[in-house]
């Protein structure tokens, strides 16, 4: 047992205070499915935690309004999943939430901290004696000569193949989500695409915040494309696993046509990836079993496979596929 401090925070600003006079060593704390995890495994070693899961403020789901859906920071998964207006709307996010973990993780865990969950490597998560340069930055990756059949085809270095785990964040990228965050200078926006960085030769900056900056809300445009969207998951066991490969998509149909649409890719690369040149593909083209798999192979251009891991290309270009051709039939 490592000793740490504790502290429930009492509003925004005085999170933000103490996490930013804590230190390095200091972590906000939410629902704690991703951070005790990680300190039981020594992964994770904070000095101090700062429990923010009693600001209520941040709880609130606001799904009636015209221009945007609000989930504050620390909704529960479960609440946004079965949210009326997200369940038949944006079918793609609910999915998203509800195919990731189990019902009981989703009732602890908050829709905030489940866009900063980490990489589920082995060789991260195993501690020594493996290398990794994200959890001992320049000690080299375990990943890049060991059992790559999880890690990363798209976005990886020569330093991190790690894949970004996380389902919710997938969708929220093809919906043009962006999340509001408080530091000690104030508050910002980021879009969420823009919020993961991919590995480059700093693998343990896994995102643009700043040290110690706090997730407020997240905040998605309101689009009629919502109802024609869905989020489909591959996995090797049908529930509690995470994605081999995944596809969330949403499109605009006139008849057979498709005028837009929005496709991001999950399970595949180091950070949520929109697929935009798979969007291309498809804009002003009927959307056919052919037509679908075109933007499937277009998703994962420029996939640079692995050892054990190249079988995920045809599968993630199959996955796109199916979620378009599954859309479809909601239009
Ligand atoms: C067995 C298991 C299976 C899982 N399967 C899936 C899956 O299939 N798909 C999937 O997407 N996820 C899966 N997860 C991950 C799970 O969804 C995340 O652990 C969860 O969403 C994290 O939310 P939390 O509130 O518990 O975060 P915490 O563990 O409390 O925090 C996670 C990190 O975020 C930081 N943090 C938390 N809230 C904020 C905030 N508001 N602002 C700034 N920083 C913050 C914390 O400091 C910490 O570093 C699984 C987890 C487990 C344990
Ligand atoms: S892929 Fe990334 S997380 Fe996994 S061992 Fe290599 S450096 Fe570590």
């Amino acid at each position: 047992m490592r000793p740490f401090t504790y502290t429930r925070a009492t509003s925004e600003t005085d999170a933000v205070r103490a996490v930013a006079s804590g230190g390095p060593g200091t972590r906000f704390l939410a629902g704690g499915t991703t951070l005790y995890d990680l300190m039981k495994l020594d992964v994770e070693t904070p000095t101090s935690l700062v429990d923010v899961t009693g600001l209520k403020e941040l709880r609130t789901i606001d799904t009636e309004g015209r221009s945007e859906l609000i989930f504050g920071a620390l909704a529960r998964m479960s609440d946004v999943a079965a949210d009326a207006r997200i369940v038949s709307e944006y079918p793609a996010l609910s999915e998203s939430l509800w195919r990731a973990a189990s019902q009981q993780l989703r009732n602890m865990a908050t829709v905030g901290g489940n866009l900063l969950q980490r990489t589920r490597c082995a060789y991260f998560r195993g501690g020594e004696p493996f290398p990794c340069n994200k959890r001992n930055p320049g000690s080299g990756c375990a990943a890049q000569q060991g059992i790559d059949r999880g890690h990363a085809l798209l976005g990886g270095s020569d330093a991190c193949i790690a894949v970004y785990p996380g389902d919710w964040a997938i969708a929220l990228v093809a919906f043009d989500a962006q999340v509001d965050v408080l530091g000690t200078t104030g508050q910002r926006t980021i879009a969420l695409e823009a919020l993961h960085r991919e590995p480059g030769a700093t693998p343990e900056i896994e995102t643009i915040l700043n040290p110690g900056e706090l997730i407020l809300r997240i905040r998605v445009p309101v689009t009629p494309m919502g109802r024609t969207s869905t989020y489909h998951k591959i996995r090797d066991r049908e529930s509690y696993a995470f994605a081999l490969a995944s596809a969330a998509v949403a499109l605009d149909m006139e008849g057979d046509t498709v005028r837009s649409s929005r496709i991001a890719i999950g399970g595949l690369a180091t950070r949520p990836w929109r697929a935009r040149t798979a969007e291309q593909v498809l804009t002003g083209r009927k959307l056919t079993p052919q037509t679908a798999r075109e933007a499937g192979d277009a998703a994962l251009a420029g996939a640079r496979p692995g050892h054990d891991n190249a079988f995920r290309i045809e599968l993630g270009a199959r996955t796109v596929a199916d979620a378009l051709m599954i859309a479809k039939q909601r239009a």
